[in-house]
């Protein structure tokens, strides 16, 4: 059956991208159809941030049980731990979610109607839709914005295609906890799901091709998070070169040589492979070239400008499906943007210098801005300070005094804060005082002069403007 329907703006996918788009266009009541060919909501709230961090948190309240962090209590060596009702909890948390934040706002949503099939573009105006029973549609537009996310990146192993393995989707929806697990990939999913099954239980080996996990980030993270890491019984196992998977029975085999002669080749057997490798941009079988579209050709991102244009003049684009920073947050700024762009002609950007980002893992790990080698790359100079969590008031008090905070400025700029980088219990939410640092230009002394409350671990970030000046070991509590 084809039927036929016309648009002002139509939003390819229904993530965190294709909402905020959809929001904004709500408020220019322009006619829009979002069109989603799995589940309304994306990423985040079914196979992402939202269940990963809901388990997150139940394997965190699972260590403390054994691992209180004051020495006068005892670990609790005898508690339940019920996996599958875990999971169930998980999912009656993305259920409630998914209904509140997505279906929900999209139904009072007046001017936008949702098209549920996967789009294809049939030319630059005119998208296929076809829904899982095969019928189609041509949808028409003057206008698109593309936001069609990201999937798991496959790399191209010997026996990858007869082996079982997980990605995010199965690993945050298993029915039993496995006993052991082998994780590829060394950055922010690969190290949240190691810890998540390691304090679950599970034997957890994790492989990273490169000489360090989070090698974008500063070595001074990398390498404390690794020590935290491996301390909780994870190994770690950098420098690797992936020869070959393969199963038999239940068990996979990942046969592993060194990148550098490191490692002699041996296999590795563990009940579950988790592929944490990255992520691709959701562009296959979407026909971009049919519309003027160009992709990238290493990744298969949509090419956009700073305006989120696509080198079609009428169709924009936003999310996972441009490519790195992949982040639901930066989805939704770029979502927002682009509808903006594309309904008011207003030309905004994004300062992409002052996206932070983090790691969930115990301690979390979060940044914004440059690191200290790509400052002196930019400007050929810069002056950077390091101070322990254990200088922290807050963080002594109440025992948590892993990970560190990195402060990077340009001295030629009067101590410019250009980058943030923690490590520690709460650094997702500290670093909120380095955006705010970077995107407004803010220096050591505009720092140093905010009065913080105390105790609290944001402390950080005034203790570390403070070290510029002088020798922070030197001082009382909260003094200046
Ligand atoms: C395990 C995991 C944990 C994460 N944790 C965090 C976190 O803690 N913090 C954070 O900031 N980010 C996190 N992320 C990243 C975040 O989830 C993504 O950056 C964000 O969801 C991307 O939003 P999006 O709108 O671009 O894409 P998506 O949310 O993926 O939405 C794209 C939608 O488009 C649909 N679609 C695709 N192709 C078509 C087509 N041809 N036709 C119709 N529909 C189509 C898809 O079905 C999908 O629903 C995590 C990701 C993962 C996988």
């Amino acid at each position: 059956m084809q039927r036929y329907s016309k648009f002002d703006l139509v939003i390819i996918g229904g993530g965190a991208a294709a909402f905020s788009a959809a929001l904004k266009a709500e408020t220019f009541n322009i006619k829009t159809a979002m069109v989603e060919r799995g589940i309304v909501g994306g990423t985040c709230v079914n196979v992402g941030c939202v269940p990963s961090k809901n388990l997150l948190g139940a394997g965190e309240a699972l260590y403390r049980l054994g691992n209180p962090s004051y020495s006068s209590i005892s670990p609790c060596y005898e508690y339940g731990f019920d996996f599958s009702k875990t999971i169930r909890q998980k999912d009656s948390l993305v259920k409630y979610l998914r209904k509140q934040r997505y279906y929900d706002v999209l139904s009072s949503l007046e001017s936008v109607k949702l098209i549920e099939g996967n789009a294809s573009f049939l030319s630059p105006t005119r998208i296929k839709v076809e829904n899982k029973n095969n019928n189609h549609k041509v949808v028409e537009a003057k206008k698109f914005i593309v936001a069609t996310g990201s999937s798991s990146y496959v790399p191209p192993i010997k026996g990858i295609g007869d082996t079982d393995y997980l990605t995010n989707i199965e690993a945050l929806s298993l029915d039993k906890k496995p006993s052991s697990m082998i994780v590829t990939g060394g950055r922010a999913l690969g190290l949240e799901f190691a810890q998540m099954y390691s304090r679950f239980g599970t034997k957890v080996t994790l492989l990273q091709r490169s000489n360090r996990i989070i090698p974008e980030h500063e070595p001074e993270v990398s390498s404390a998070l690794t020590q935290y890491l491996s301390e909780e019984g994870i190994d770690i196992i950098t420098n690797v070169k992936i020869k070959e998977i393969y199963q038999k029975n239940d068990t996979k085999f990942v046969r592993i040589s060194g990148n550098n002669g490191n490692i002699n080749t041996k296999t590795l057997e563990a009940e579950e492979l988790l592929l944490a490798t990255g992520r691709k941009p959701n562009t296959k079988n979407l026909h971009p070239e049919n519309a003027g579209v160009r992709i990238r050709q290493n990744d298969d991102a949509i090419i956009v400008n700073t305006e989120m244009l696509s080198s079609a003049p009428h169709i924009w684009a936003g999310g996972d499906v441009v490519g790195e920073p992949m982040l639901e947050t930066v989805a939704a700024k770029e979502g927002a943007t682009a509808a903006e762009n594309a309904l008011t002609g207003s030309h905004k950007k994004i300062d992409f210098l002052s996206i932070p980002s983090g790691i969930f893992t115990s301690p979390q790990v979060a940044s914004v801005g440059l690191t200290e080698k790509q400052a002196m790359e930019r400007y050929g100079v810069c002056d950077c300070r390091i101070l322990d969590m254990n200088g922290v008031p807050k963080a002594l008090i109440v025992n948590k005094t892993k990970g560190l905070i990195k402060m990077v400025v340009n001295p030629n700029k009067n101590n410019r804060i250009v980058g943030v980088h923690i490590l520690s219990d709460m650094a997702a939410d500290i670093i909120q005082e380095g955006v705010v640092a970077v995107r407004y230009g803010l220096t050591v002394d505009d720092i140093i002069d905010i009065v913080h409350v105390f105790p609290t671990m944001t402390e950080a970030m005034k203790l570390v403007a403070i070290a510029f000046k002088q020798d922070i070991s030197k001082l009382t509590c909260c003094a200046e």
